[in-house]
């Protein structure tokens, strides 16, 4: 591995091949459909909310690669986080994943999620990145589907 390139591409690989918190969440309250016409991506979104906590967080879908491990990583990113710790890190990915900006960080301080900024280059794939965050969003405000056109 002798760039960052490599190393996201293997984070990627990695989440494909054992995605986490992949299934139906068995028991669930909260639960949306995203859609990414542009590559055909399609994610649930499962939440088990009591009160304002977030218990658990889960994901199915017909996905691709990207959308496949940006839903693994989210999962595991956002794992204990409730309210608006949590409204704050999904506005903050998206953010970070469309600003027009490249966004100040450092890939060691983002771990996982660093791998998701190699799609900024690839504007038709940025789509697939964010899909499942915007979906988990809907999910949160329970809004059932969403879309990313
Ligand atoms: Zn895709």
């Amino acid at each position: 591995m002798d760039n960052l390139e490599d190393l996201y591409q293997e984070i990627i690989l990695s989440h494909n091949k054992r995605p986490r918190n992949e299934g139906v969440l068995d028991p669930h309250n909260l639960e949306a459909e995203g859609y990414n016409p542009l590559c055909g991506d399609k994610v649930n979104v499962y939440v088990r909310r009591n009160g304002d906590e977030v218990e658990a967080v889960q994901f199915t879908g017909e996905l691709c690669a990207i959308s496949k491990a940006s839903a693994s990583i989210m999962t595991k990113e956002i794992d204990g986080l409730s309210g608006k710790d949590l409204d704050a890190k999904i506005e903050e990915v998206l953010e970070m994943l469309t600003s027009k900006e490249e966004p100040e960080v450092d890939p060691f301080d983002l771990g996982e999620l660093s791998a998701l900024l190699g799609v900024r280059k690839f504007p038709a794939r940025v789509k697939c990145a964010t899909l499942a965050w915007h979906t988990l969003a809907a999910a949160l405000r329970e809004e059932g589907t969403v879309s990313t056109e």
